[in-house]
């Protein structure tokens, strides 16, 4: 059983370790972003309203995203644990959450927070390349697709994350700033610092190996 907290800037690498580690522990991997460009995809009335501001580099209501947040954590899967990637991204949030928490009695969770060197975080999302078919990720400097922009799993044409372009990058770092990283007094020495630096694979070790600590201590953080 993990529940585990995933914080981090964007572009530290959240959403890679999150799949890996979910995979290996069996226990759902909940990115609020892919819920969201999900919502977008299918064009329902929140992935209207998400569209504008996630294309701006802005956050999504923290009412919104408690609605979302509730209604996952509702899905039987996330009985068994889970791994959250993007949420919480505001104290507000993090309240929230503590009281979702608090109302189905969940013991404490695991709380990470994975950081990377400003440059090297938008030089990672500018870079960053998705497959629309199969979600496959790369990047066109650490993780290049074996012919350029063409998926090497599927053979789709490979595309950029409309929010990933440098510009908004900048915005999001701005907001992760502003918004984001007072969560990390909030959680106080709850947190356990990830050095987000390295090849994915040195990542995962750390991350596991902590996860692997408060597992053996009852998931006690
Ligand atoms: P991500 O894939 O986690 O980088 O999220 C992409 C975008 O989705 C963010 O830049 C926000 O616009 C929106 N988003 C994702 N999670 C949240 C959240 N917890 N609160 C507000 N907006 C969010």
């Amino acid at each position: 059983m993990l529940r585990l907290i995933l914080l981090g800037p964007p572009g530290a690498g959240k959403g890679t370790q999150a799949e890996k580690l979910a995979e290996e522990l069996e226990v759902p991997h909940i990115s609020t972003g892919d819920i969201l460009r999900q919502a977008v995809a299918e064009g329902t009335e929140l992935g209207l309203e998400a569209k504008k501001v996630m294309e701006a580099g802005e956050l999504v209501s923290d009412e919104i995203m408690l609605g979302i947040i509730r209604e996952r954590l509702a899905r039987d899967d996330a009985r068994r644990g889970y791994i959250l990637d993007g949420y919480p991204r505001t104290l507000p949030q993090a309240r929230s959450l503590q009281s979702l928490m608090d109302e189905r009695s969940e013991p404490p969770v695991v709380i990470a927070n994975i950081d990377v060197d400003r440059e090297e975080l938008v030089r990672r999302i500018s870079g960053r390349r998705s497959c629309p078919n199969c979600k496959a990720v790369f990047n066109v400097h650490a993780q290049p697709p074996k012919k350029s922009d063409v998926c090497d799993a599927c053979g789709q044409k490979l595309t950029q994350r409309a929010d990933d372009e440098e510009a908004t990058v900048r915005q999001r770092l701005a907001v992760y700033d502003r918004q984001t990283r007072p969560l990390l007094d909030y959680y106080g020495d709850r947190v356990t610092p990830i050095d987000g630096q390295g090849t994915p694979q040195e990542v995962f070790d750390r991350l596991s190996s902590l996860v692997g600590q408060k597992a053996e201590r009852g998931g006690r953080s």
